[in-house]
């Protein structure tokens, strides 16, 4: 199947490691033009070169940065056809665990990053009567996790405003989806020390899943071919998610 995504333009946040570079690598394999930011001026650069992408440095958990970021990607690749909204996890943590700080600084990263970015790219994407949003969530929007109070509560929320947003602008063209990891083998999960051989266990596949598992579904849902999915929020997890 041709995906259409040759010459398209990309933003891939949060893309210096794990499933943002995997998409970024899988969107530049179709012959898009990508460009991947994260935090580290030095690592966001050594990926970039390796992927033969642009990168861009950037904090997503300042006010106004993802905002910058997506002007800037416009600049470099003259417009955006394609946003991947991601950067990293919040802290493990209970609720009352959780203090008002914690709560803005997980919703300044997770939340306010997704609005900035989508606010600043839909313009363009409006002009030209195209545009692929996606926004990489995770599996505990559906199915909350113990211990991940901060990523269950405020992801769940972005599944709401994914679904909201993909009504208003369906009509110029532009898809609005969420991609739920389950499991697949990153640094963010050896970090949240996940016993591999428990997990493999308990995922009906039978094994934890690659980042390039889950970056090739996100290309197809950049695609031409996927001009019809919109609204929704799609897990790939090896079969985990219990519910319908
Ligand atoms: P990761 O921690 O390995 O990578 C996150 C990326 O985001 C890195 O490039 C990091 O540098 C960047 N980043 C983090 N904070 C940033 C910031 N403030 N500004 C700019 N860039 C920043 O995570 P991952 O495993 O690739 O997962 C990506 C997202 O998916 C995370 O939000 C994670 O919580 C979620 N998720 C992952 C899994 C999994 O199995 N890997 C499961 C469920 C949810």
């Amino acid at each position: 199947m041709d995906l259409g995504l040759t010459g398209r333009r990309a933003l891939v946040m949060g893309a210096s490691r794990g499933l943002g570079k995997a998409i970024a690598a899988a969107l530049v394999a179709e012959g898009a033009r990508v460009a991947v930011c994260a935090r580290d001026a030095a690592r966001i650069a050594a990926v970039a070169a390796e992927l033969g992408a642009e990168g861009l440095v950037c904090d997503l958990s300042k006010e106004g940065a993802a905002a910058a970021v997506v002007a800037d990607a416009e600049r470099r690749l003259g417009g955006l056809d394609i946003l991947v909204v991601n950067t990293g996890g919040p802290p493990a943590a209970t609720f009352e665990s959780i203090t008002d700080a914690g709560w803005r600084g997980a919703f300044e990263g997770l939340w306010m990053s997704a609005v900035g970015a989508i606010r600043a790219a839909l313009p363009g994407m409006r002009q030209r009567r195209h545009g692929r949003i996606i926004v990489i969530t995770s599996i505990a929007a559906k199915e909350p996790v113990a211990n991940l109070m901060l990523s269950n509560s405020l992801r769940a929320g972005l599944h709401g405003l994914v679904n909201a947003l993909s009504k208003e602008v369906a009509g110029d063209q532009i898809t609005v989806n969420a991609l739920m990891p389950g499991y697949q083998l990153t640094e963010r999960l050896l970090e949240l020390k996940v016993d591999e051989v428990a997990a493999s266990r308990a995922i009906p596949a039978g094994r934890i899943g690659t980042p390039e598992d889950f970056a090739a579904f996100a290309a197809f849902l950049a695609s031409e071919p996927a001009n019809y999915v919109t609204g929704q929020a799609i897990c790939v997890d090896g079969g985990v998610l219990q519910s319908i």
